[in-house]
């Protein structure tokens, strides 16, 4: 429980690296592991349930607090590409991490690139 806390501090840093590198759609994006259900052959697990607890839930940090920026601009649409899936739609705050102020500033700079044909509206 101790070193839950140590892993979970490191939480941006690494995604921006690893987006220079490869670029991958929906990158912020944690994949869930699938969890398995209660295991068939243990009796009756219902006054300890030993799981692994595997899945650390690391807090995420609105990436644009970070580098504080001020004013998401339209025309940065390799930034705004991290921000929207593959079909062009504006991933919701709880994937992405983005704060509620900068995600209102965010989805505004989509539209507006979606006007410019910059970012499409729809599919592709
Ligand atoms: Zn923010």
């Amino acid at each position: 429980m101790e070193e839950k806390e140590m892993t979970t501090v490191e939480p941006v840093e690494e995604t921006a690296a690893a987006e220079e590198a490869a670029p991958v759609e929906a990158a912020p994006v944690e994949a869930a592991p699938a969890e398995e259900a209660a295991p068939a052959s243990a009796p009756a697990p219902a006054a300890a349930p030993k799981k692994p607890l595997k899945r650390m839930q690391r807090r995420k940090v609105c990436t644009f607090c970070v580098e504080k920026v001020a004013f998401i601009d339209y025309k940065d649409i390799n930034k705004l590409k991290k921000f929207i899936t593959e079909k062009g739609k504006i991933l919701p705050r709880r994937m992405t991490g983005v704060c509620s102020e900068h995600q209102r500033h965010l989805s505004e700079a989509v539209k507006k690139a979606r006007i410019m044909a910059l970012l499409p509206f729809k599919g592709e």
